[in-house]
């Protein structure tokens, strides 16, 4: 046996079981070596009672005094048992009958749980329980024992097993490793003790030395799967980079054509940034750029200056935005900058009759329409482009590799790929970047425009509503306008907008010498367009609303923003959220109301919002708080996860695993393939893109 034999060679896997160890990346047995134990069970002795720690698990050896069934929510069986040196409470919520039977008072039971506190004694909640035989002695293990992720079915024993086989092949074998010198420098142990470590600890080790994130150890193990994965990823970069694209040729008349149309001047961030994209713009490969920049940064210009090049060089220009609302709010922004520059621009929104839509896939099929806007309807199958150079793509989340794909169809026509520039209002932190981004290139605006105004953040207890209510009272008598932001409601449309009916009929009612206005996503475009303008024109002054305000709607006169049930929003959402106010000269304020009581996190959360109002160090903190996934918008999808490495605690290894990958690549490419073939399984996965 080897590291490389078939998964079907080592005892206990036929095909079936083999099947589903690869849906899990493991195809033969050295992969194995890389499924990590999540966390380790200390079987190693028996704790006391009086020594159990709350919160942590432990072994204990009792006697039964009593069990009985009791009902509430949910069924139980709550065992008493007892040591010499105090009372614990067993409760099990699924057991059998023959169970029940069981635990007889003065029964010796082994029990391995986490301790809890349950009516004011100790208790364990479905821990593990083995009734002993009469004259039966306790088997203690000398070390600690993994536990594995249990995988599809395939449980935590068995694949301790294997690994275990994995590990004795490894003592035999050789596995590409940095120099010592190298490995030393940054404590990091070699590969081979690592996942000997790891997998099996020694006698005397303990769960928090193993998965402490300064352990040379888990360091080591950690960088490879950053490695792997950059490694991919600048792959990737260099594949895309291989087809052909129109290389642009910058009309620097037209660009200041724009700029001379604008009240205020570039700031340097986004004069650079335009900069970094008509560099790109002018190569005959296709740019692939992230630009990065807070809420209200002005990203909309920069891209409607690549926009405007792209359509100065004869070519076709998408700009696709997440929701109708902003692609409307785009398309008036085109038709003010662009149209005057004699730019066709057309809107292709979801809501236009068959007759419209048609007549406008034939303009953009013969090349008359220029600049095209919309949604994710931009790459349906009946729009056909003419000659298509230039797609921008303004959201949130991460642009999918499908959703790319479709894209080089929709240019195929013109045999070139076009440049792609994808904008985010998410700042995203640079470990993630780094992490996640590194198949784009990436420009940051990293300054907002000079007469920005700070806006104060403060949390409020839902019960003090009425203080609220007065406030605004005074605020609007000022001439100011105001924001009410519903709870968010994420499952269901409808009842968001119920929710919304239900605070604007209750404020209407509390504030009748004022227009309360309300807006949802299950009005109408055009009645949402009016009250949009009524709210502009502060005909409105307080406009309940769902988060369709989120991104789109510019009302320099609205000063305070109320966020209801802020515990419930994410923090980059409250922070885009925000962004609507503090656009004036006026000073603004956001006010987070909370419903009590306020679990920890949330509280945590809402105070890092209150005390920043930057845009990375809020995103920093929420990829503390919330993970990669949540941030990305990729946990459901499961895209790209990385299996145990964490971006927030292994950042100086992201950081390390950032520069190193190049060097691997160029000096060592068969370690560089022996990583990709480890994480990721199949190296053609990372090809095929
Ligand atoms: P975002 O980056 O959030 O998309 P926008 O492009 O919508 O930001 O710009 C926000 C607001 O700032 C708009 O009203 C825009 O006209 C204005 N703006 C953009 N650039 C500047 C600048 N350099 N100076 C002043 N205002 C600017
Ligand atoms: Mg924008």
């Amino acid at each position: 046996m080897t590291l490389h034999s078939p998964l079907t060679d080592l005892p206990g896997i036929g095909p079936a079981v083999a099947e589903k160890l690869n849906k899990r990346h493991i195809y033969r047995v050295g992969d194995f070596l890389f499924l990590l134990p999540y966390k380790y069970q200390d079987r190693t002795a028996i704790t006391p009672i009086a020594d159990l720690i709350y919160g942590e698990f432990a072994q204990v050896l009792v006697t039964v005094q009593s069990a009985r069934v009791q009902y509430g929510r949910q069924r139980s069986l709550v065992i008493e048992c007892r040591d010499n040196s105090g009372l614990l409470t067993v409760r099990l919520f699924h057991f059998s009958k023959a169970q029940m039977r069981l635990f007889q008072p003065d029964k010796r039971l082994l029990v391995y749980g986490q301790a809890v506190e349950g009516q004011g004694r100790w208790a364990m909640l479905h821990p593990e329980t083995k009734v002993l035989k009469t004259d039966e002695t306790v088997q203690l293990s000398d070390k600690l024992t993994p536990v594995y992720p249990s995988t599809l079915g395939v449980g935590s024993v068995k694949i301790s097993r294997w690994a275990g086989i994995a590990l004795a092949c490894l003592a035999k074998e050789d596995l590409h490793d940095f120099p010592d010198d190298f490995l030393q420098q940054h404590r990091l142990s070699p590969l081979k003790d690592a996942l000997k470590a790891i997998h099996q600890p020694q006698v005397g080790q303990r769960e928090s030395d193993i998965l402490n994130p300064e352990n040379p150890h888990l360091k080591r193990v950690v960088l490879d799967e950053l490695l792997a994965k950059q490694i991919g990823m600048l792959r990737k970069k260099a594949q895309a980079k291989q087809v052909s694209a129109f290389a642009l040729r910058i009309d620097d008349g037209l660009q200041s054509r724009l700029l001379q149309q604008l009240p205020f001047t570039l700031t340097r961030a986004q004069q650079r940034v335009i900069s970094e994209i008509f560099t790109d713009l002018t190569q005959s490969r296709p740019m692939h750029r992230l630009v990065q920049g807070d809420v209200g940064s002005g990203k909309t210009l920069v891209a409607f200056s690549a926009v405007l090049q792209a359509v100065a060089n004869g070519l076709q220009a998408v700009v696709m935005a997440p929701t109708e609302i902003l692609s409307e709010q785009h398309h008036q922004q085109a038709l003010k900058l662009l149209a005057t520059l004699s730019v066709k621009t057309v809107w292709l929104s979801g809501k236009i009759t068959a007759k419209k839509r048609r007549e406008l896939l034939a303009q953009i099929a013969d090349g008359s329409a220029q600049v095209i806007i919309g949604t994710h309807a931009l790459f349906q199958d009946d729009v056909v482009y003419r000659r298509l150079g230039l797609a921008v793509i303004d959201e949130q989340h991460r642009f999918g590799v499908h959703q790319r794909l479709l894209l080089k169809e929709k240019a195929e026509n013109s045999g070139q790929t076009p440049h792609m520039l994808v904008m985010t209002a998410t700042p995203i932190p640079r470990t993630l970047a780094m992490s996640y981004y590194a198949d784009l290139d990436t420009s940051v605006i990293d300054a907002l425009p000079p007469d920005r105004q700070p806006i104060v953040t403060v949390l409020l207890a839902d019960n003090r509503r009425a203080e609220l209510i007065k406030r605004i009272k005074a605020l609007v008598a000022t001439g100011q306008q105001v924001y009410w932001v519903c709870p968010l409601i994420e499952e269901s449309d409808l009842l968001q907008a119920q929710a919304a009916e239900d605070i604007h009929a209750r404020l209407a009612e509390s504030l009748p010498t004022l227009n309360v206005g309300l807006l949802h996503g299950r009005q109408k475009s055009d009645e949402k367009a009016q009250i949009i303008a009524d709210f502009q024109a502060n005909k409105i002054h307080l406009l309940v609303s769902t988060t369709v305000i989120e991104v789109g709607v510019d009302v320099p006169n609205a000063t305070l923003m109320v966020i209801e049930n802020a515990e419930r929003f994410g923090l980059a959402q409250l922070h885009q959220l925000r962004g609507r106010v503090g656009r004036g000269s006026e000073k603004s304020f956001c006010v987070l109301l909370f419903q009590q009581p306020l679990s920890q996190t949330a509280r945590q959360r809402l105070q890092v919002i209150r005390n920043s109002q930057d845009g990375f160090e809020i995103a920093k903190e929420d990829l503390k708080i919330r993970g990669a996934g949540e941030i990305l918008g990729t946990k459901q999808t499961g895209e790209m996860s990385l299996r145990i490495a964490d971006l927030h605690r292994d950042s100086d290894l992201v950081e390390m695993a950032f520069t190193l990958a190049q060097q691997l690549m160029t000096q060592y490419p068969e370690m560089a393939d022996e990583l990709i073939v480890r994480w990721v399984g199949h190296a053609e996965e990372y090809l095929d893109v």
